[in-house]
């Protein structure tokens, strides 16, 4: 689960990192309001979407302009300009792909006096389990060029988990930023606050690009990205008050609500398998046979009637789909409930596409039975090679 920009910044605070004044808005009046709260002379008004590259981006619509989704403003005035062309209209940047975000969220801040801009990241190295550190002295709008042209100026380096966070480990870190006098002790205090919010709050990334070295010398967060590890959700409530569902693909959010694992591709062929592995080399020998997959869906190992008839309902929603694959070995869950499932879901929003069913595993004759004696239109097969077979012949209409 990723957070908006605004939301992150405030829990950074809550952990005492320095972070600049600000507040969100959603209508230009609510931008007025906040920049009036704030000093002044320079204003930054950042559209809030969850996606990076804001500042280089461009608005689809002509009165926005080409102008990006963080622009600087002289006057309160100019704060509700930028903010009326700014909401309701559509940015696109590098991450969000052509179809760009909506911006339905502002955040109106301070705006800083910008000496140095850095780049620090933390997130969880899987290759060496740990914590690690990603920072650089050539931070700001461009870390993917920096990170591919000059990997040498990216430094990582890793927290041990059993001492946690410590000084040096700090230090380190202003060493590679070419931070100096007063900003090592800053760094140090800053990079703790930022290793405690990490740990304690269960996240899996954090980007603060830029951090800042301001005018008069001080490190600031400037930017701030945050994901959340899922698993990890259930026990931060405060966390899961901050989800903001018009961010996320609705499919996905109705799937997480039965805990399907779900995710959106491009292809043709809905398909709906239990675990990880299985859907993967589904979608590898739908790709074998020359189709592409709609979606990875993996409704788990202990799925209920309920579970199926979501996953399936989620599948025939999507207008891409063109042929359903029923791949399901089943191990804890039963061929039989997948089929009563199935049949279920079918008789209740209508089968429009080809469906072709592969069952294995604990009962998969009463499973196999139970689909043969439906009435419905559904092609069995044997194994996935042949159910991979039929399905991409049905969706390419031979
Ligand atoms: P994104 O990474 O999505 O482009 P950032 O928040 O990093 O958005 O902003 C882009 C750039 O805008 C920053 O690198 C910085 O130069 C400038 N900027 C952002 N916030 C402020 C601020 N409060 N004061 C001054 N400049 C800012
Ligand atoms: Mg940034």
């Amino acid at each position: 689960m990723n957070i908006h920009e605004y939301q992150a910044k405030a829990l950074l605070k809550s952990y005492g990192a320095p972070v600049a004044e600000g507040a969100a808005a959603m209508t230009p009046a609510e931008a007025e309001a906040a920049a009036k709260m704030l000093p002044g002379p320079l204003w930054v008004v950042k559209a809030q979407i969850h996606a990076g590259g804001r500042g280089k981006g461009k608005f689809k619509e002509a009165e926005a302009g080409e102008k990006g989704g963080v622009r600087l403003a002289r006057s309160v005035a100019e704060v509700r300009e930028f903010a009326s062309q700014m909401l309701g209209n559509t940015l696109v940047t590098k991450q969000t792909g052509d179809q760009g975000k909506q911006v339905n969220r502002l955040y109106i801040e301070d705006g800083a006096d910008i000496a140095r801009e850095l780049y620090l990241s933390v997130l969880v190295d899987r290759a060496n389990g740990r914590v690690a550190f990603v920072c650089s002295t050539e931070g700001g709008m461009d870390i993917e060029a920096v990170a591919e042209e000059t990997p040498e100026k990216i430094h990582t380096i890793h927290v041990d988990p059993a001492a946690g966070y410590a000084p040096y480990v700090g230090r380190k870190i202003a060493a590679a930023l070419k931070l100096e006098g007063d900003q090592v002790k800053q760094c140090v205090k800053l990079m703790g606050q930022i290793y405690k919010a990490f740990t304690e709050k269960d996240m899996s990334l954090l980007e603060i690009n830029p951090l800042i070295v301001t005018a008069q010398g001080n490190l600031h967060v400037l930017d701030a990205k945050v994901g959340f590890d899922n698993n990890a959700l259930y026990r931060h409530p405060d966390i899961v008050d901050l989800r903001d569902l018009s961010e996320e693909d609705e499919k996905e959010i109705e799937a997480s609500k039965y805990d399907l694992a779900y995710i959106a591709l491009d292809g043709t062929i809905g398909c709906m398998v239990n675990g990880a592995g299985l859907a993967m080399s589904t979608m590898d020998i739908i790709k074998l046979y020359g189709a592409e997959p709609a979606n990875f869906l993996d409704v788990g190992g202990g799925a209920s009637k309920e579970k199926v008839t979501a996953a399936f309902k989620i599948i025939t929603a999507d207008p891409n789909v063109k042929g359903i694959l029923v791949n399901i070995f089943g191990g804890i869950m039963k061929c039989d409930v997948i089929a009563e499932g199935v049949i279920a879901a079918v008789k209740e929003v209508g089968l429009k596409v080809p469906l072709v069913v592969r069952l294995e595993g604990t009962n998969v004759e009463k499973g196999k039975q139970i689909l043969a004696q439906s009435g419905l239109d559904v092609i069995p097969a044997d194994d996935l090679d042949d159910a991979a077979q039929k399905i991409v012949a049905a969706v390419q209409g031979k």
